[in-house]
């Protein structure tokens, strides 16, 4: 018996790497009795025929799940934010950050297109990465055309299983083959814009960059906060958990209550109101939200 991870799933078989090597194996019953059906990204236990087949004996629990592409324990998310084609937007990045931040997915926020920039532009731009950085998240600023940056985006993928998310345009194809030349990336990122149609299977595959394991369509295509509650929203905002120590009610949302530190830190400046207008924004977007059942 063995243990590994799927990185390819087709026609009834799943992929395993395992120690380097790639194993074609099957389900067996075990999946009807548990009710789990593999996925990309899920760790096993598996039984090898031969070199090359065996069959999966248990999917081990699960630390996230996504539906679109299907993918499971993705540790890390890299945020891919174009400077300019589209602009930089701060409001979508922070819908992606409390997403990401919520399935426990660990955010790489990276600006790419450094290169259209003017010089005061620039400064801009880099004046949003030192925000970024001072609520404690990782930012690389890159240009794929330059190859600024590119150098410092590999040692992030370590060890780890990524996605790439990030609107239509931003650069993530670009950047990806500027990473790892030898693979033609453009098709894959291009067939999941459009197979957006609700019975298109999606095809996710896990590939080796950089010592990493990166999926090869993009995360993250439905930016909607379905599974996150008003209670759970101020976690997702780094800076406002901190100053909210100071608080005078606990469990403080900031929204009316007296004495908020997190409000009196945005009226001094200390946590930028830009940061503050989201959050205001999506805790009113959670609260209207249409009851499931
Ligand atoms: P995706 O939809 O996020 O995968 O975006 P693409 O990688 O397809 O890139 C969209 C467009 O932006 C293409 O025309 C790219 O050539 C261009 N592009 C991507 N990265 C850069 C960059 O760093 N600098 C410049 N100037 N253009 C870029
Ligand atoms: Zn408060």
């Amino acid at each position: 018996m063995a243990e590994g991870k799927i990185i390819k799933a087709l026609s009834g078989f799943y992929y395993v790497l395992s120690d380097g090597v790639i194993t074609q194996c099957r389900g067996r019953g075990v999946f009807r009795k548990n009710k789990v059906t593999p996925l990309v990204g899920d760790y096993v236990e598996f039984q090898a025929d031969n070199e090359t087949e065996g069959y999966i004996l248990k999917v081990f629990e699960r630390k996230n799940e996504l539906v679109r592409p299907p993918i499971a324990n993705v540790d890390q998310a890299i945020l891919v934010f174009s400077a300019r084609e589209p602009d930089f937007s701060t409001t979508l990045l922070d819908r992606f950050l409390v997403l990401v931040e919520s399935k426990d997915i660990d955010p790489l926020i990276c600006i790419t297109k450094m290169d259209l920039l003017q010089k005061d532009e620039i400064k801009e731009i880099e004046g949003y990465a030192e925000h970024y950085r001072s609520f404690g998240y990782e930012v690389v600023v890159t240009s794929s055309k330059t190859e600024q940056g590119i150098e410092e985006l590999s040692p992030y993928m370590r060890d780890k299983t990524s996605v790439f998310a990030g609107q239509s345009g931003v650069g993530k194809s670009t950047l990806l083959n500027v990473i790892k030349p030898e693979l033609d990336l453009k098709t894959a990122m291009i067939s999941s814009h459009l197979g957006r149609g609700k019975h298109t299977t999606r095809h996710v595959e896990l590939i080796h960059i950089g010592d990493g394991l990166v999926a090869d369509t993009p995360g993250f295509s439905s930016l909607e906060f379905t599974d996150i509650e008003v209670e759970d929203l101020p976690q997702y905002f780094p800076e406002m958990v901190e100053a909210s120590e100071q608080c005078k009610f606990r469990g403080c949302l900031h929204i009316n209550e007296p004495k908020c530190a997190v409000k009196n830190a945005v009226d001094t400046g200390d946590i930028p109101s830009y940061r503050y207008d989201h959050y205001l924004t999506f805790h009113q977007e959670i609260k209207d939200r249409k009851p499931r059942y």
